[in-house]
């Protein structure tokens, strides 16, 4: 198996494949619609023994489908070939010129500024400013032994619930480290981004080099590979060559590794091989230390000097419970009205209340079956056709049930309701999920989880 780059140059290239069978075979798995909108642009451009390049007419069509549609063409693709490894897409050119897929010298400086641009540290959010309490005492201590270097955790894995401070604690490492080391520190998102304009400047080499070229690699918010298998490769491979070379790997994710569904085994196992901690919901008493914290920094940049009473900094904490990042944003919303009413004390917990009233409110307006199948169907990385349609393999029938389940636990609709909304099932079809659903709760350690994240996407 060809797994560098250098190699494929030298592959041949091959004629095996017949497109306009394999678009029939997407368009009946992907439907008329995603067929025609975006599915039918893409052409073959050509076919290596382990992988093929497609094309497709402009970069946005291309985003598009990278994003939502890769992993499964190429399972498609692998029916027609089983060799076939990864699929890459590259712009059609307007003239058909000779191209002989090897990347130009006088592309170097490309990558090396576009990543340089995404490598931006945030030097508001250091390990000074880090808040250490119960629920995240363990992930601040393994962040600060790795930037000792006293310590052997390669990688290491935090995990935890949307704003509970991960990428503030990864920055910190971030700062920490780049004083005397070559840090880069890049969300899964952007590693993806640059993955495929790399592949759009046929300039995969330079891509591979910069990121190998890291002693402190720091890849926030893993979980959004879940799916791709492209990226996933490439992640895998980088990985790989990073941990051959003994640089530092930091890795967060919004769950632990063994809950990442839709990842090759393989990369979590990579991801759980070194250690893995976990930032709980922060309680009461660090939340109200955050709060102090923040109020102090905010106080210093705006020269402000308002007060707040414990009594308002409590309903804070109180309220929002679920995410340090909407607790801090409600207590910056605070100060910005009482700055624009030239109000220095803060003191009366109806006044926040209705200055905060859309983020209060919103919360008990979302909770509707059209808003759980949305989260739902996102959290699975499914879209809202496939949670609605009537196939039935087990990734998308397991998102259903347990949509219907959190439609019956979380709203007042009745079974019959429920049925109607999953495009017009049956009530009896409703029963089976919340049983099953229930069940699995019992002796599903992923389903648990799974229910729990929900559950707090829900009510945030
Ligand atoms: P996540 O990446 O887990 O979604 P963030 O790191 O973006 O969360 O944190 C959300 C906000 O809460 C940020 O403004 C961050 O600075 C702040 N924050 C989170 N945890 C702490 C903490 N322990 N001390 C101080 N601020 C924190
Ligand atoms: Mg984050």
């Amino acid at each position: 198996m060809k797994k560098n780059f250098q190699t494929n140059f030298v592959i041949q290239e091959e004629n095996d494949l017949d497109w306009h069978e394999i678009q029939d075979e997407l368009e009946k798995k992907f439907g008329k619609g995603v067929y025609d909108s975006w599915i039918r642009k893409i052409t073959l451009n050509k076919e290596l023994n382990n992988y093929v390049i497609l094309s497709t007419p402009t970069k946005f069509v291309r985003d598009w489908i990278v994003s939502r549609y890769a992993d499964k063409i190429l399972d498609t693709i692998k029916k027609f070939k089983k060799t076939i490894e990864r699929i890459e897409f590259v712009l059609e050119e307007k003239e058909k010129k000779q191209d002989n897929y090897i990347p130009a010298e006088d592309k170097v400086y490309s990558i090396e500024d576009s990543v340089l641009n995404y490598n931006k540290l945030n030097p508001k959010n250091n390990f000074d400013n880090f808040v250490v309490g119960n629920s995240n005492q363990l992930a601040y201590t393994a962040a600060q032994k790795i930037c000792e270097q006293s310590s052997n955790y390669n990688p290491l894995f935090i995990y935890g619930g949307v704003g509970m401070g991960k990428t503030h604690l990864l920055n910190a490492i971030g700062l920490k480290m780049k004083k005397s080391r070559n840090v880069m520190f890049i969300s899964a998102e952007r590693f993806m981004y640059h993955f495929v304009r790399s592949i759009k400047n046929k300039d995969m080499v330079n891509f591979k080099d910069f990121f190998r070229k890291a002693d402190f690699f720091i890849i926030d918010d893993i979980q959004f590979v879940r799916g791709k298998e492209v990226i996933q490769e490439e992640f895998f491979h980088t990985f790989n060559a990073l941990m051959d070379k003994e640089s530092q790997i930091v890795i967060s994710s919004d769950r632990s590794p063994s809950n990442l569904d839709r990842m090759q085994d393989r990369i979590k196992s990579r991801l759980s091989g070194g250690l893995v901690v976990d930032i709980q919901q922060p309680d009461f008493e660090l939340r109200i230390k955050i709060l102090n914290t923040k109020l102090k920094e905010i106080k210093e940049t705006f020269g402000d000097n308002v007060t707040i009473s414990d009594g308002v900094l409590n309903f804070l904490a109180t309220e929002f419970q679920f995410s340090l990042r909407e607790m801090i944003g409600a207590l910056n919303r605070i100060l910005a009205f009482s700055r624009l009413n030239n109000n220095t004390d803060c003191n009366s917990i109806s006044q926040c209340k209705i200055i905060l009233k859309d983020l209060i409110n919103d919360k008990v307006k979302l909770i509707n079956i059209e808003n759980i199948q949305k989260i739902v169907a996102s959290f699975f990385q499914i879209s809202l056709q496939e949670m609605l349609s009537p196939r039935r393999s087990r990734s998308l029938a397991r998102p259903r049930q347990i949509a219907m389940y959190l439609s019956k636990k979380h709203t007042t609709k009745s079974l019959p309701d429920i049925g109607r909304k999953f495009s017009n099932r049956d009530h009896t079809t409703v029963i089976h999920a919340v049983r099953k659903i229930d069940q699995l709760i019992q002796r599903d350690e992923t389903v648990k989880n799974n229910i729990i994240e929900l559950k707090k996407q829900l009510y945030i």
